[in-house]
């Protein structure tokens, strides 16, 4: 449809969303294929635009979903206090729903947050913490921060998107049959990260019930190796990451390990590469993590078995969001 089409005076039907929470999710699907050419991929890259969440980030979806929940099963009631522990993304979702509900918000922050988000958050009026990143790098570390915050916030609704099941849900409802629909089935491939697990457990699973040969790939930042039950923290020297909210820091009880089928490695250096790459080939600002995702995805198209598949990139966030943290700082003779 055509903007004049749209503004055309007859046939018009009033079209307003109720609020911010009617804007979330229902996201597109674009076509990499002009990044796809300059690679000579024999794939298909469809981009599923997470960003345009009203909020900035596939975390929008997931926020809505333990916000509504807990609005239907009474837990949460008119002017309660929402708590979380988050990297960011799923607290400006929070506190944007919060904001239009008459909730306020509290969160505890890894001190790694970007300070972009870090400034969003403040204006939206969260309350927030800074803790240790080091914190988070434990399972033992978040249980001591989820009990804190249970402790200084005494009936506070604790959304826990690390352990609430309205995450995976809510991506098994929209994100996955949303994929499935816009590509008509067509999809062969689901590329995306690994925070909570939220997307790649409720999107991934949905697809490979509708049609078992979707294979699902995750990233993971540079030479860490993937967590399992006896190995929860492979990586004991670094501890320190540069690929912002796809760190598989843990074991969170929201991600389905069953559903990955392949996990690629990729460098912050190769995942901000992709980050400019889309800008500058697409128009697309996007993330650190989708720049990562993209990254995988681009080397998953390159192989010769996977000609003519089709792969669904997830791209989590809004570009915006990592100005201040040198994601977008061309180097001088870096092609920029
Ligand atoms: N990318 C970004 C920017 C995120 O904020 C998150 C969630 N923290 C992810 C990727 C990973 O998503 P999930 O929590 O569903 O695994």
């Amino acid at each position: 449809m055509t903007i004049a089409e749209t503004t055309s005076p007859t046939e018009v039907t009033e079209r307003v969303a109720g609020d911010i929470t009617a804007l979330i999710g229902g996201t597109p699907l674009v076509d990499l294929s002009r990044y796809a050419e300059n690679r000579a991929l024999g794939a298909r890259l469809l981009g599923k635009a997470e960003f345009l969440n009203p909020a900035g980030s596939v975390k929008d979806r997931v926020a809505w979903s333990i916000i509504r929940d807990g609005e239907e099963t009474g837990e949460l009631r008119a002017g309660d206090l929402i708590v979380d522990i988050t990297s960011g993304n799923t607290g400006i979702a929070l506190a944007a729903i919060a904001a239009s509900r008459g909730y306020r918000t509290k969160f505890y922050l890894g001190d790694n947050t970007s300070p972009d988000k870090h400034r969003i958050l403040e204006a939206l009026g969260a309350e927030l913490i800074d803790v240790p990143n080091s914190l988070f790098l434990d399972p033992e570390g978040v249980e001591r921060l989820f009990a804190r915050a249970e402790e200084e916030n005494p009936g506070a609704f604790i959304a826990n998107q690390l352990g609430n099941p309205a995450n995976p849900r809510v991506h098994r409802e929209t994100t996955g049959p949303e994929i499935w629909a816009d590509t008509a089935g067509a999809v062969d491939i689901l590329v995306a990260g690994v925070g909570t697990g939220g997307t790649v457990s409720g999107a991934g699973g949905f697809l490979k019930e509708r049609k078992p040969t979707v294979r699902v790939v995750v990233t993971e930042p540079g030479d860490r190796s993937v967590p399992t039950e006896d190995e929860v923290y492979p990586d004991e020297i670094d501890g320190v990451h540069k690929v912002w909210d796809v760190e598989p820091d843990l074991l969170p009880p929201n991600f389905d390990a069953d559903v990955v089928d392949e996990v690629v490695a990729v460098e912050a250096a190769e995942a901000y590469a992709a980050a400019r790459a889309l800008l500058r080939e697409e128009g697309l600002f996007v993330g650190a993590s989708a720049g990562a995702i993209l990254h995988a995805a681009t080397v998953i198209a390159g192989r010769p078995e996977n000609a003519g598949a089709t792969i669904v990139v997830i791209l989590p966030d809004t570009g915006e969001r990592y100005l201040s943290a040198g994601v977008f700082e061309i180097t001088r003779g870096a092609g920029g």
